[in-house]
């Protein structure tokens, strides 16, 4: 089974949103195995997030992540991290498939409710960011 690693982002967590966004998790065989809620500062969501620091909206991305708190959290299950992917439907909600997380949720291509990694290496590395291994069962 894989592992990977979810944020529930600024915006869900403000509107309440944490419980309805686990049951998709677990509704698509998902199991969250490791999860807490945490305040980034901007220079952290800015480390989380550097593969994007040339990008235009680099500022606007590491200011609404570091707006509130955030839910991180490990999913795992068969082919977890396309799965995971799968469930929180495309990054701009206008064109998130009906059912999926964004569809439901999402606020704009910016807040859009939830981070999923993209990839096994990044999926190691974004773990690892949040949680040290006495925090994973
Ligand atoms: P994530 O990495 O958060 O799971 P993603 O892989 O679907 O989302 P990326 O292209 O990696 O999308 O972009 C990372 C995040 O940056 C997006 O989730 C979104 O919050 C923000 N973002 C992406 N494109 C834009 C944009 N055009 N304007 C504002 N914010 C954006
Ligand atoms: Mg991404």
């Amino acid at each position: 089974t894989e592992r990977t690693l979810s944020i529930i982002k600024p915006d869900a967590t403000k509107r309440n949103l944490t419980g309805k966004i686990n049951a998709k998790f677990e509704d698509a065989g998902l199991r969250i195995v490791a999860q807490k809620r945490i305040q980034l500062t901007q220079d952290q969501a800015g480390q989380f997030y550097a593969v994007h620091k040339e990008r235009p909206f680099f500022g606007e991305l590491t200011e609404f992540m570091a707006s509130g708190p955030v839910v991180v959290q490990v999913l795992e299950g068969e082919g977890a991290i396309a799965k995971n992917r799968e469930v929180m439907g495309a990054t701009n909600p206008a064109d998130a498939a009906p059912g999926t997380i964004r569809a439901e949720f999402a606020e704009s291509v910016g807040e859009n409710s939830v981070h999923g990694s993209d990839a096994p290496e990044t999926a190691k590395e974004e773990i690892s960011f949040f949680f040290s291994g006495l925090e994973l069962v």
